[in-house]
């Protein structure tokens, strides 16, 4: 037979069909993150006979799915994250949002769930934020929270690639994480769970990988620790922080400032902050845009390497670790004071701001291009 492309997901098949019970928008103070959704949602089933079906915006609202449905069973999901921002002046533009389409794809990959056209559906992102822009609040560090979302819905048991599924997109107003400033977090140093394993699925946003950690995380702050911080393997390697990406800086005995991140080795969720924090960190230390603030050119580099905790607790001892910070969309950069590890503190050294000599630099200027006050290509007008 002949073979024939079925449909890819299509923005000129789009049905809109606009609430008619718009809800109140909500006071922005009292925002809870994740806990308010906005009037609309966006579907697009899949079906694998014929492709992706019409994307429709349609009132946010219960989904109607068997309760034989793959994921409900076998997890066969994952979604991503990423922020809409309302400019001074009203644009609203999205950060890096082919990053999320690219992680998406990889995601559905791993799990034989269908793949698409990531930049129809970031057009089709757009059409619906412009429907419910008004639910982004016009306050400075509020935005509009993305949730991109796909499961498998085949009603049939046994685990295979679904032959259904549904794509959708809800959205939700958030404040920001550090309405009263930086807010340095202790951690706890976790060697008892593991977030992910050689040939595992931790480079993945499946939503099979963070169900486990629940656990793990309520017996950190039962120790009084905000997040695990996930150690992997006999040498306990530094490998992500609760939900961030994680960074270290070491001030060497040559005068050398190193930034350092865990490389993406199959465990570690590539973090669209992580590699902008890399971009921006490289891009300084080549000379190419300089950041005031961080350590000159010439005294400053930039690593992806295998980092223990073992070399963090003897930098902290010697007086060379400078900071300890994780990276994710809904922080963007989350500053640590403490380690716990095995039944003891490592301290870590924090500014009068929360901040380091090193975040606070990359803060300002990711968050600067976020909010439409640095121009940048990694801005993407809605
Ligand atoms: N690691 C994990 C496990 C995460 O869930 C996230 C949040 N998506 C991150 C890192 C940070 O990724 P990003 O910078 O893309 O939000």
């Amino acid at each position: 037979g002949e073979l024939t492309a079925l449909p890819d997901i299509e923005l000129s098949r789009l049905e809109i069909i606009q609430t008619k019970q718009p809800k109140q928008t909500p006071n922005a103070s009292n925002l809870v993150f994740g806990h308010t959704f906005t009037d609309h949602m966006l579907t697009i089933p899949w079906s694998a006979n014929s492709g992706w079906g019409n994307p429709k915006i349609q009132p946010y609202g219960p989904i109607s799915i068997e309760p034989s449905a793959t994921v409900l069973h076998y997890a066969q999901e994952l979604f991503e994250g990423l922020k809409a921002y309302r400019h001074p002046g009203g644009k609203v533009t999205l950060f890096r949002p082919d990053m999320n389409m690219k992680r998406m794809n990889t995601s559905a990959k791993r799990v034989a769930l269908p793949t698409f056209d990531g930049d129809a559906l970031v057009e089709l992102m757009k059409r619906l934020i412009q429907i419910d822009k008004h639910w982004i609040p016009d306050q400075p560090g509020y935005s509009l929270y993305i949730r991109p979302t796909l499961i498998g819905t085949q009603p049939a048991l046994g685990v295979a690639p679904p032959n259904q599924a549904l794509l959708f997109v809800i959205c939700s107003p958030v404040g920001p994480y550090y309405p009263e400033g930086f807010k340095p977090i202790a951690l706890y140093g976790t060697t008892e769970y593991s977030r992910a394993a050689p040939g595992g699925t931790g480079a993945f946003k499946l939503g099979a990988n963070y169900a486990p950690g629940v656990v793990a995380q309520k017996e950190a702050a039962q120790k009084g620790y905000a997040q695990n911080l996930w150690l992997h393997g006999p040498d306990h390697h530094i490998t992500e922080v609760g939900t961030m990406n994680t960074f270290v800086v070491f001030k060497h005995e040559n005068g050398v400032t190193e930034l350092v991140t865990p490389p993406l080795d199959g465990m570690i969720l590539p973090g669209i902050t992580r590699d902008s924090t890399l971009a921006l960190a490289r891009d300084h230390a080549s000379g190419k845009v300089i950041l005031e603030g961080l350590p000159e050119p010439s005294k400053f580099v930039v690593n992806e390497r295998p980092i223990t905790i073992k070399e963090v607790k003897e930098a902290a001892q010697r007086g060379s670790l400078v900071e300890f910070f994780g990276t994710g969309t809904a922080a963007v950069i989350s500053p640590v004071n403490k380690i716990g590890y095995l039944g003891e503190d490592i301290h870590i050294p924090t500014g009068p701001d929360g901040m380091g000599p090193v975040s606070r630099p990359i803060w300002k200027q990711l968050v600067g291009i976020q909010v439409g006050n640095i121009p940048s290509p990694w801005s993407v007008v809605v």
